[in-house]
C-alpha cells in the first residue's frame, strides 16, 4: 500500500513512474557539502523516471546549512527539509526523516559522498524486483581505519550472538526501504535508537548491493569518535538484548561459587592449623576484586534502568524548529504513555 497515494495502490514490484521514491539526508554542518552532493544527486534521481524528492534533515547545524537549505527549497520546492531544534545525533535526524518522507520508497545517505548518488538506480531496480529493503555493502572498507573495520566485525558478530538479529556484514545506514519497510520503522517508538539493528528487525524481503564507500569529499574526516562509536554500539546491543545482564548474574554467581569454596578451605585450614595472622593481601585483593565487580554489575544494571527510564518518559523522539516544503508527518510518535497509563 503506499500512503502518499492512498487513491492508487500498486502492486509491490510494478515499476511505474507514478511511483515516487524520496531522499532522506541527515545533515550537520555541511553547508559547503550540499552543492557538489546535489551536482551529482539531482542527475542521478533524474534518470531514474520516478517523482522524486529529497529531505534533508539539519540535524541543529550551527553553521549556513539551514540557510542554504532554505534557498534551495526556494528554488526547487522537490529539495525540502526539516531542522530539528538542536543536535539530536544522526539516528534521531534520520528517524525524523523516515516520518516526514513520503515517497513510495526512501532511500536514506549520508551529505558526504561517501555514498554514491549513482547506486540509487540499482537501489530502484532491486526495489522493482519486489525487494522491501535494499542496503548498501560496502565492498571496501579501506577508506576506514584498521581499527574501526576490526572493530565493526567484532561488534556485528557479538550482536548476532547476543541478540539474535543478524545484522548484515558491511551493511550501512546507505539504503532503500519500502512504504510499508517505512511505516513499520516510523512504528517504532524507542527512544534509544540503534537504526541499523531496527532494519534488520522489521524483517521483510531484503537485498545487497555493493557500492565502494568513497572518502569523505568535504569537511572532517568523520565525526565518529572512537568514544561516540563506542557508545553507539553498546546502545545498539543494550536495546536489542538483555544478555549483558544475564552475564553478570552468571558471573556473579561463579564468583560467589569460588569464594565460598574458598572461604570452606579457609575456615578448615584455621581449624587445623591454627591462624598465623597471614593473608592480609589475600584479602585486600578479594575485597578490592569484589568492590569492582559488584560495581561494574552495578554500572550495568544502571545502564539498562536509565534506557527504562527514558523510554518510560515518553519524551517525543525530536523536535522540530523549522519545516521547509514538507507537510507535517500523519502520524507522530505513538505515545508509549496513553496506552500504558489506561
Ligand atoms: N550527521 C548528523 N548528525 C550528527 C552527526 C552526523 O546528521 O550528529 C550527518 C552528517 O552530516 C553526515 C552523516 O550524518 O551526512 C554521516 O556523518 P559522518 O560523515 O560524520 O559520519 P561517518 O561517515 O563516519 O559515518
Ligand atoms: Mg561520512
Amino acid at each position: 500500500m503506499t500512503a502518499s497515494n492512498p487513491t492508487e495502490p500498486l502492486p509491490l514490484g510494478a515499476p511505474t513512474p507514478h511511483r515516487s521514491v524520496s531522499v532522506v539526508i541527515p545533515v550537520l554542518n555541511e553547508a559547503d557539502g550540499i552543492a557538489p552532493l546535489l551536482a551529482r544527486l539531482i542527475p542521478a534521481l533524474d534518470g531514474l523516471n520516478l517523482r522524486w524528492s529529497i529531505v534533508f534533515v539539519d540535524d541543529g547545524s550551527t553553521d549556513a546549512t539551514l540557510l542554504r537549505l532554505r534557498q534551495l527549497n526556494d528554488k526547487d520546492p522537490r529539495i525540502t527539509a526539516i531542522a530539528l531544534s538542536r543536535n539530536f545525533g544522526k539516528e534521531i535526524a534520520v528517524a525524523a526523516g523516515l516520518r516526514y518522507a513520503q515517497g513510495d520508497a526512501v532511500v536514506i545517505m549520508d551529505s558526504d559522498l561517501q555514498h554514491p548518488p549513482e547506486t540509487i538506480t540499482s537501489f530502484i531496480a532491486k526495489w522493482n524486483e519486489g525487494h522491501d529493503v535494499v542496503f548498501g555493502m560496502r565492498v571496501d572498507r579501506s577508506a576506514d581505519s584498521a581499527w574501526r573495520r576490526q572493530g565493526a566485525r567484532l561488534f556485528y558478530s557479538v550482536f548476532h550472538a547476543l541478540s539474535g538479529t543478524e545484522l548484515q556484514q558491511n551493511s550501512c545506514d546507505f539504503r532503500l526501504l519500502s512504504r510499508r519497510a517505512v511505516d513499520a520503522i516510523n512504528k517504532i517508538g524507542e527512544r534509544v535508537r540503534y537504526n541499523n539493528g531496527l532494519f534488520a528487525w522489521i524483517g521483510f524481503p531484503s537485498i545487497g548491493v555493493p557500492f565502494e564507500m568513497q572518502p569523505r569529499a568535504t569537511g572532517e574526516a568523520s565525526r565518529w569518535l572512537p568514544l561516540k562509536l563506542a557508545r553507539l554500539a553498546f546502545d545498539g546491543l543494550a536495546s536489542f538484548s538483555t544478555v549483558p545482564l544475564r552475564i553478570s548474574s552468571v558471573f556473579g554467581l561463579v564468583v560467589s561459587i569460588v569464594a565460598f569454596i574458598y572461604m570452606i578451605w579457609v575456615m578448615t585450614k584455621t581449624l587445623m592449623f591454627g591462624d598465623p595472622v597471614r593473608g592480609y593481601p589475600t584479602l585486600l585483593v578479594a575485597v578490592l576484586f569484589f568492590a569492582g565487580v559488584q560495581l561494574i554489575f552495578l554500572g550495568l544494571l544502571g545502564e539498562y534502568l536509565g534506557r527504562v527510564y527514558e523510554e518510560v518518559k515518553a519524551r517525543p523522539l525530536f523536535l522540530v524548529r523549522e519545516e521547509l516544503g514538507v507537510p507535517p508527518p500523519a502520524h507522530q510518535t505513538p505515545a508509549r504513555s496513553e496506552t500504558a497509563l489506561k
